[in-house]
């Protein structure tokens, strides 16, 4: 029987329990077995207990369920060779040789490097008496697949990353409970939201809620953005609005990539124009609670998706990852995925604006 691990790895994000759950179940309707490699990469180094089989009912219950019941964490170790070397000998051990990951960016340049240098490591692993010739043999080729699970929505060549919608939810939720007593004392906010380099969260979540002004890295402010949105916030006050809410991406920052922080724009809401201003920094509820409908539905299709691609997978196919474009559940090349994300971040570092917008913008066209 084929052996299909599922692991996940960086940063949680609601909706990757789901996905776990939807390859466990995949796999074993398509006659394979599951294994849940638990605490990321940790667990694929390390091996023995957490490298475990899984079973239908093993994941019953997941698929609303927030955070990642297998566990996660950053492995400085499968950054380093031997880190690598040790993963592939537990999973030979344990008769994997296709691994399904949900994670983000940096976790699946991780696999697709493992997945290149497999017939080396296992060459160098029978060398050493690691393991036998014919378990190499039987297990020559190492099948990667990626899902995207993250609450940013920052990864190119995909509509929407596992997670995101919970988390727009979630911070709408809160924005519209603070908008309550904003109103009641004619108070201004200042709030922060995540997505570290991506301004989705911060964009779709002003959009949603209303708000007054958002400070975006893809889309910095103009030169004299102090001007620009104490004239819009004044203009809003003036027209009735009881309340101000300005939402600021963690990763904002001015045309020279300055940090705009929420300490600068309360100051100006309260000095320039006389409001009564807070600050909330919504922090770790955003990623926190049950994951909403749309991930649900998004982890068990590309889930679904990924056992089919682990099956069909040939040697000489690039690693896919899982995507959803136009609505449609998608396989793309993930080494082009990951170029695309870090081309953007490096248009963004070079203060290249209008073109990292346009290569987002392009990624929704295709
Ligand atoms: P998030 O977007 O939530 O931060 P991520 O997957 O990008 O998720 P990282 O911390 O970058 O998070 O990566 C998670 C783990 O993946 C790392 O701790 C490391 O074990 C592995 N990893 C990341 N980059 C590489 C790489 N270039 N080579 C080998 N392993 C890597």
């Amino acid at each position: 029987k084929r052996r299909i691990g599922v692991m996940t790895s960086g940063g949680d994000a609601p909706g990757m329990n789901g996905a776990v759950r939807a390859v466990v179940r995949m796999s074993i309707a398509k006659g394979c077995e599951a294994y849940g490699v638990y605490e990321g990469y940790e667990g694929l180094v390390q091996g023995g207990d957490l490298i475990k089989k899984m079973s239908w009912d093993d994941v019953r219950g997941w698929l609303s369920e927030g955070g990642t019941l297998i566990g996660t964490a950053r492995c400085p170790a499968f950054r380093e060779r031997d880190g690598r070397r040790k993963a592939a000998k537990n999973m030979i051990m344990k008769g994997i040789d296709a691994l399904v990951i949900i994670g983000g960016d940096g976790s699946l340049t991780g696999a697709d490097k493992f997945r290149s240098e497999w017939p080396e490591l296992l060459s160098e692993l029978v060398k050493q008496g690691e393991i036998r010739k014919e378990q190499a043999e039987s297990h020559k080729h190492l099948n990667i697949v990626g899902m995207v699970g993250s609450i940013d929505n920052d990864m190119s060549l995909t509509d929407a990353t596992i997670g995101c919608y919970s988390s727009l939810g979630r911070i709408c939720q809160m924005v519209d409970y603070i908008d309550a007593t904003a109103s009641s004392h004619q108070r201004a906010f200042v709030i922060e939201v995540m997505g570290r380099h991506c301004g989705w969260l911060a964009l779709m979540s002003g959009v949603s809620t209303g708000a007054d002004f958002v400070f975006l890295p893809e889309r910095p402010p103009p030169v004299e953005w102090e001007k620009q949105m104490c004239s819009i916030v004044s203009k809003h006050r003036k027209l009735g609005k009881r309340k101000t809410i300005v939402i600021i991406a963690e990763g904002a920052h001015d045309r020279q990539l300055k940090p705009i922080k929420a300490s600068r724009v309360k100051d100006l809401l309260s000095n320039d124009l006389g409001l009564d201003t807070r600050i909330t920094t919504l922090g770790h509820v955003q990623r926190g609670g049950n994951a909403c409908a749309y991930d649900r539905i998004l982890s068990t299709l590309q889930g679904v998706e990924a056992v089919k691609a682990v099956l069909e997978s040939e040697p000489s196919t690039p690693s896919p990852m899982i995507s959803i474009i136009e609505n449609k559940i998608v396989r793309r090349p993930l080494v082009e995925a990951v170029a695309a994300t870090n081309k953007v971040a490096e248009l963004i570092e070079n203060k290249k604006f209008e073109e990292a917008i346009t290569m987002r913008d392009a990624e929704f066209a295709e």
